[in-house]
């Protein structure tokens, strides 16, 4: 391969964004352990393709910290599993001992934390 400004020259390597060969005069600067840039033009790119990834793999939490991630998913479960409890309580209470208030009381309580316990889990 030849250098994409001196014909008559070997190129040495490959510009990492735009793909053109270099030679040894032609290497703006190499970036980030053996990426080598044409220009400065070059280079801006190359930074931008860069932040661009680090700012989605924040958003997505492709990150190797999961931590708050597990938290959120965890307190969402116990939400679920307490309401559950709520609810299993207001179904007991209405049909075996007729207390209409108390267990329309704790099926709502019941629906409030698995809504809850929801929104957590969605959240993330
Ligand atoms: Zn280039
Ligand atoms: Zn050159």
């Amino acid at each position: 391969m030849q250098c994409f400004s001196h014909q008559d020259k070997q190129a040495i390597c490959i510009c990492n964004v735009c793909s053109k060969g270099l030679c040894k005069e032609c290497v703006y600067s190499i970036e980030n352990k053996g990426r080598p840039i044409c220009s400065n033009t070059c280079k801006k790119s190359l930074q931008q393709t860069l932040d661009l990834n680090t700012y989605a793999a924040k958003l997505y939490g492709i990150t190797k910290k999961a931590g708050p991630k597990k938290m959120g998913i965890r307190l969402g479960m116990l939400d679920i599993l307490i309401g559950i409890v709520f609810a299993v309580m207001g179904m007991y209470f209405l049909m075996q001992l007729n207390l209409t208030e108390v267990a329309l009381f704790s099926i709502l309580c019941g629906f409030i934390f698995i809504m809850r316990g929801l929104s957590f889990i969605k959240k993330i």
